[in-house]
C-alpha cells in the first residue's frame, strides 16, 4: 500500500450540522493524519473552478450555489491508501446508496447535500490539494 494524500472537503451543509468535530475524528480513529486544514467560503468562480469536470452537467449550478453558500472545511488528509480509504469512509455520493456507517448515510440530506467531498485518484488528488493549498500550508509537502 502507498503512503497517499488526499484532499477532503467538509462541505456547507456539515457546516450548518455542526459535525466538524464528529467528521474530524472519524479520520483520525481511522488512522488517517490530517497533514493541512482551513476554513474557507469559495466563491462562485473558485466553485466553478473547482468543478469544472462536471460542467455540462444539469446539476452544476445548483453545485456551484450550493459550495459556495457557506463557508468549508478543506483539509490534505495522509496514509496509507488515504484516497480509497477516505472515500469508503464517506460513502457512495447519494446518501441513500452509502453503506451503512458512512459518514453520508449518517448524515447526508441529498445528493448533492452530501457532507464531504474526497478525490478520487492520486493524479486528480494532486491538482485538488494544489486548488487550496500552498506548500507551506502542508505539514508534509514533499510532492506539492
Ligand atoms: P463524488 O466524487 O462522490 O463527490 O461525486 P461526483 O464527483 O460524481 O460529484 C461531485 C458532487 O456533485 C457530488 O458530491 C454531489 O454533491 C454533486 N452531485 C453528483 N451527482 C449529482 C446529481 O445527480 N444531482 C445533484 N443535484 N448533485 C450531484
Amino acid at each position: 500500500m502507498a503512503n497517499e494524500k488526499t484532499l477532503a472537503i467538509i462541505k456547507p451543509d456539515a457546516l450548518e450540522k455542526g459535525i466538524i468535530g464528529e467528521i474530524c475524528k472519524r479520520i483520525e480513529e481511522g488512522g488517517m493524519k490530517i497533514v493541512g486544514m482551513k476554513m474557507l467560503q469559495m466563491t462562485p468562480k473558485k466553485a466553478e473552478g473547482f468543478y469544472a469536470v462536471h460542467q455540462s452537467k444539469p446539476f452544476f449550478a445548483g453545485l456551484v450555489k450550493f459550495m459556495s453558500s457557506g463557508p468549508t472545511v478543506v483539509m490534505c488528509l495522509e496514509g496509507e491508501n488515504a484516497i480509497k480509504r477516505w472515500r469508503d469512509m464517506m460513502g457512495a455520493t447519494d446518501p441513500e446508496k452509502a453503506a451503512e456507517g458512512t459518514i453520508r448515510k449518517d448524515f447526508g440530506s441529498s445528493i448533492e447535500r452530501n457532507v464531504t467531498h474526497g478525490s478520487d485518484a492520486s493524479d486528480t488528488a494532486k491538482l485538488e490539494i494544489v486548488y487550496f493549498f500552498e506548500s507551506g500550508e502542508l505539514v508534509n509537502y514533499e510532492w506539492i
